[in-house]
């Protein structure tokens, strides 16, 4: 790993030219194939003739949500950014810090260009002044790629030089935070802002910011060249769309897999090459440690957006973790606390105190239920942002699906 400072497009271009690479750059779509292919077409057209409202109308028919975890409809933000005067930021979150998350990563290693595009059809929407990438460090390859596809679209004189900055994050999950992920990229220690105002008003450097996540600006792209329908037709079990699951754990074939929105563990598995020889599924974490674990026998939900709110847990960003009867459940809620205990950025007590008590609790041979109920609420009531919020939920869902084992 070179220590090449991606921080401007002088020192990008600096050590592309000095032959600095990293090792295992996988076959992916570069420039030229792309633009042999239609891409940056879309964009051109817009640029030239575009309607930014008509592109947010295709957007918010196509049921695009954001696919950092949150599932805003996506064509929405456009109008709240907008809606403030100028000059405006994108800030592109392509942290994927969340344990089990490899989607972003997938696409970019291989489509790097249809992100780039919707990226850049997202920043002529809201007319960004400047585009942000902050990406992930512990993600090498994709540093290199980007790097050097953003210096193709300055060559082929689609952006100006410097327009994407691209930023590498330092390993702190929190900085997957938006308001936390803005105060990185300005040089300060990631830590979540208070809320309103909003990062869409108030952003990166005090001015209107259109934070995205990678994924999500791929779906743009395609969305915009092949139509709203692309998603929209797709359904499964009363749900529109496609995810992109990324599927670990006791699973035959771990990946990236998309499937419809709809779809249920029973075919996120089966799409995975089905369970480990061996294995029976036992709990599965449908989207990231925050999501908690649900039992085997709530095989059929929809894992998509709002279905597992009535269970006490979300899809998030589809991070699937499978077990099996050889794993503990409760084994598996405390690795996901001292996950969250490290990850804490320790602004508020209910969270940095709340997460190492918790940990402290559930080490005990038999957990004293009422207490870590009660620790639950105040973290889930008192705490700024969403870790705190969210961390409880794995010592809920052992408490009520598992409880043999506590
Ligand atoms: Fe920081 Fe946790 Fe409070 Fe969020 S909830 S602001 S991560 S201490």
């Amino acid at each position: 790993h070179h220590h090449i400072d991606y921080a401007t497009p002088e020192k990008v271009h600096a050590a592309l030219a000095a032959g600095h690479t990293h090792a295992h750059i996988p076959a992916y779509e570069p420039y030229a194939d792309y633009v042999q292919n239609g891409g940056y077409a879309t964009l051109t057209q817009l640029r030239s003739s575009g309607d930014w409202e008509a592109v947010q109308e295709t957007l918010l028919a196509s049921g695009l949500r954001g696919l950092g975890g949150a599932g805003f409809p996506s064509g929405k933000k456009w109008g709240f950014v907008r809606a403030n005067a100028g000059p405006r930021y994108l800030a592109v979150n392509g942290d994927e810090g969340e344990p089990g998350t490899f989607k972003d990563r997938h696409h970019l290693e291989r489509t790097p260009h249809l992100f780039l595009e919707g990226m850049l059809i997202a920043a002529w929407a809201v007319e960004a002044a400047r585009v942000y990438i902050y990406m992930r460090d512990e993600y090498p390859a994709v540093l290199d790629i980007l790097a050097r596809e953003i210096a193709a679209l300055e060559d082929a004189g689609l952006v100006a030089a410097g327009y994407i900055e691209l930023r590498r994050g330092a390993g702190a999950y929190i900085c997957g935070e938006e308001s936390a992920m803005i105060e990185s990229i300005e040089g300060k220690r990631g830590i979540p802002r208070h809320r309103p105002p909003f990062v869409a008003q108030v952003g990166l450097f005090g001015r209107p910011t259109l934070v995205h996540n990678v994924e999500t600006l791929h779906w743009v792209a395609r969305i915009c060249r092949e139509g709203p329908e692309i998603l929209s037709a797709v359904e499964l079990n009363g749900r529109n769309g496609l995810r992109s699951y990324s599927v670990s754990g006791r699973v035959a074939k771990g990946g990236v897999y998309l499937l419809p929105a709809g779809s249920t563990i029973t075919d996120v598995i089966a799409a995975a090459g089905g369970m480990a020889l061996g294995h029976i599924l036992k709990a599965y974490q449908p989207g990231g440690p925050s999501s908690g674990l649900l039992p085997a026998s709530m095989d059929d939900i929809p894992l998509d957006f709002d279905t597992l709110q009535p269970h006490g847990t979300f899809i998030g960003s589809a991070a699937v973790v499978v077990l099996s009867q050889e794993d503990s459940a409760r084994d598996a809620a405390l690795n996901m606390l001292r996950f969250f205990e490290d990850e804490s950025c320790g602004q508020c007590t209910p969270c940095r105190a709340g997460c190492s008590k918790a940990v402290q609790l559930m080490q005990a041979e038999h957990w004293d239920q009422d207490l870590l109920e009660e620790l639950s609420a105040t973290m889930v009531d008192a705490s700024i942002c969403g870790l705190g919020q969210a961390a409880p939920n794995p010592i809920r869902m052992v408490i009520k699906h598992f409880a043999d084992e506590i």
